[in-house]
């Protein structure tokens, strides 16, 4: 239900789990175990879970300023330092290492080198274009607003 928000979250640099099929009370355990805020649209999961932030609206930009204000002791800057698919480290490949192997990857933008960082679980391969711009106008209009 919010794994767009958990995507966003990484961005920022947030250790952020997603759980996907698991029953409630292993969720809430797990939370519990591994010390994590349980953030959920669901009410009853909410209710379970001790310290769980209940997400009413459905909208990410609403959801991320919801987290933001109960939680305004974390740091909300875009460090792209975490894989959004399974919430790895990323750090850069060495130069030539990884680009061979990117489809679509140009090998330079804007006339420098491409820098590409790869996550150290699942091996994803990340790097700077439009998509890193839209994300950090996105975020910083999120947050011009709590
Ligand atoms: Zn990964």
């Amino acid at each position: 239900m919010l794994g767009r928000l958990a995507r966003y979250l990484r961005f920022l640099g947030h250790d952020t789990a997603y759980a996907r099929g698991e029953l409630d009370a292993a969720i809430a355990e797990r939370a519990r175990v591994e010390q994590r805020v349980l953030l959920t649209r669901d009410r009853a999961l909410a209710a379970r879970a001790p310290g769980a932030l209940l997400l009413i609206s459905p909208a990410l930009d609403e959801q991320l300023r919801t987290v933001r204000r109960a939680y305004p002791q974390y740091r909300y800057a875009l460090t792209f330092e975490r894989c959004t698919l399974c919430n790895g480290r990323l750090a850069p490949a060495p130069a030539g290492d990884a680009r061979g192997t990117l489809p679509g990857a140009p090998a330079a933008r804007n006339g420098r080198a491409l820098t590409v960082f790869l996550c150290d679980q699942c091996g994803h391969a990340y790097w700077e274009g439009s998509h890193t711009a839209n994300i950090r106008t996105r975020v910083s209009e999120v947050f011009a607003v709590l």
